[in-house]
């Protein structure tokens, strides 16, 4: 190959690592990580935060001193990213994602990142990454794929909220269309936008203005209690916005240990209390009644041979592991051994790096798996994500509803990726859920 070296590798060479508290969509601080390298590129990331946690998960350092943002200030993962971390790495080559995040892993040497965070972790993970795309000029998703990255993903698009994420009394935590019958993913999120608007009319209508308050990500949260209920509402605005049932199919984040009581075993959902197997027939119920091709975290966090059957029990349905996997490696390869699901959440920040992301991911496409790129229910602008759905090629994005600046920052950016690519860029439609 011929041509010139357009930097010398010293210039690809991390300067300096700068991390500053940052405020997140729920108002409560979180870190971003400036990244800069000799060359002078500038990667910027933020950590985003979860409300419904997995058990699993890897831990998000906090000061927990109640005079300071009522314990959530992160003074101390600021001043870990500015000296610990930043000696760590700085001096190191910004493409070396592998050697970097194996870097932090190893210093951290807990099973869970408890000692330098996870927070600080992912947003200094993704910075990184982020330097090294400015270094080469080119955008993050080409970086991280390539040519090859062209597949812009199907909105998964949570546009009622109930559970940990609302003020109302909906057991199950997201109500989410996706609008699968578009030949691009503008047209996809054109009609997930019309159909979220509808739905503000049809709850004006029917439940009055209190019911068209939003919550974390950005859909509405009306004063129901019902599953059924939620669902209906759905259906009906995909109807009033002159679509069917073939153009936006139905997905629920179920969130289920957020409802399970550990001690009795049961699960206590719409106003009752329910054995397992009463809840599998009631999700096989809810799947002959409304086209529902999504469901995540059915059953609790530690339920793998449940998981297992209701997967086993259902076809054109993806079954999705989020609280179950947390996207750890280790937990993943249980469930790809116990057939527990045929799709994975993929939040980096429940793992803490982009390497160990990566792992998932790859894990997933070797077998069998769809994975989806996952935004958290506490977000900030950081748009990331949405190069690391096209990046990773997984044709599929949860990100919310089309509104609040955190949501749409997400959405925004596949926009611009799409028109980027141009008669390069496809979408999947349904077949992503194949
Ligand atoms: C989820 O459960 O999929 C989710 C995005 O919520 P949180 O970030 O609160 O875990
Ligand atoms: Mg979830």
């Amino acid at each position: 190959m011929g041509g010139t070296t357009r930097y010398v590798d010293d210039d690809f060479m991390i300067e300096e690592i700068h991390g500053r508290l940052i405020l997140d969509s729920r108002g409560n601080p979180t870190v971003e990580v400036d990244v800069i390298t000799v060359g002078g590129a500038i990667g910027r990331a933020a950590a985003p935060a979860g409300k419904s946690r997995g058990r699993y998960e890897a831990v998000e350092l906090r000061d927990l001193d109640k005079s300071k943002y009522r314990g959530m200030s992160v003074y101390k993962a600021v001043e870990i990213i500015n000296n610990d971390i930043a000696s760590l790495l700085e001096g190191m080559d910004c493409r070396e994602q592998e050697a970097i995040d194996r870097t932090m892993i190893e210093y951290d040497g807990t099973p869970n990142k408890s000692k330098l965070g996870a927070n600080t972790m992912v947003a200094t993970s993704l910075a990184v990454a982020k330097a090294a795309a400015e270094m080469y000029g080119l955008p993050l998703f080409m970086y991280i794929g390539g040519i090859n990255a062209r597949v812009l993903p199907v909105p998964i698009m949570n546009i009622l909220n109930g559970g940990k994420h609302a003020g109302n009394e909906l057991s199950i935590q997201e109500f989410m269309i996706i609008p699968v019958n578009a030949d691009s993913f503008s047209e996809a999120l054109r009609i997930g936008v019309e159909i979220y608007h509808t739905l503000r009319d049809f709850l004006t209508e029917k439940y009055g203005k209190i019911a068209v308050n939003v919550g974390d990500e950005g859909g509405f949260a009306p004063p129901m209690r019902q599953t059924r209920e939620a669902l209906d509402a759905l259906m009906k605005a995909i109807d009033m916005a002159g679509y069917s049932e073939e153009d936006a199919k139905l997905g629920l984040d179920c969130a289920a240990s957020t409802f399970f009581d550990a001690r009795t075993k049961r699960y206590f959902l719409d106003g009752k209390e329910l054995s397992e197997e009463e809840l599998m027939d009631f999700y096989l119920t809810l799947l002959k009644e409304y086209p529902i091709i999504y469901l995540e975290d059915p059953f609790e966090e530690e339920a793998f041979e449940t998981f297992s059957l209701l997967t086993r029990e259902t076809k054109g349905v993806l079954v999705v592991g989020d609280d179950l996997f947390v996207t750890n490696p280790k937990r993943f390869r249980i469930g790809i051994e116990k057939g527990a699901c045929n799709a994975i959440l993929v939040k980096v920040n429940q793992i803490g790096t982009l390497t160990e992301t990566m792992e998932v991911i790859d894990l997933a496409k070797t077998n069998g798996y769809r994975a989806v790129i996952s935004h958290r229910s506490g977000e900030t602008e950081d748009s990331t994500i949405a190069d690391l759905a096209v990046g990773f090629s997984t044709g599929l994005i949860k990100t919310g509803a089309p509104a609040r600046g955190e949501r749409t920052a997400k959405y925004n950016q596949l926009l611009r990726i799409e028109e980027y690519l141009g008669d390069a860029a496809r979408f999947l439609g349904i077949k992503a859920f194949k």
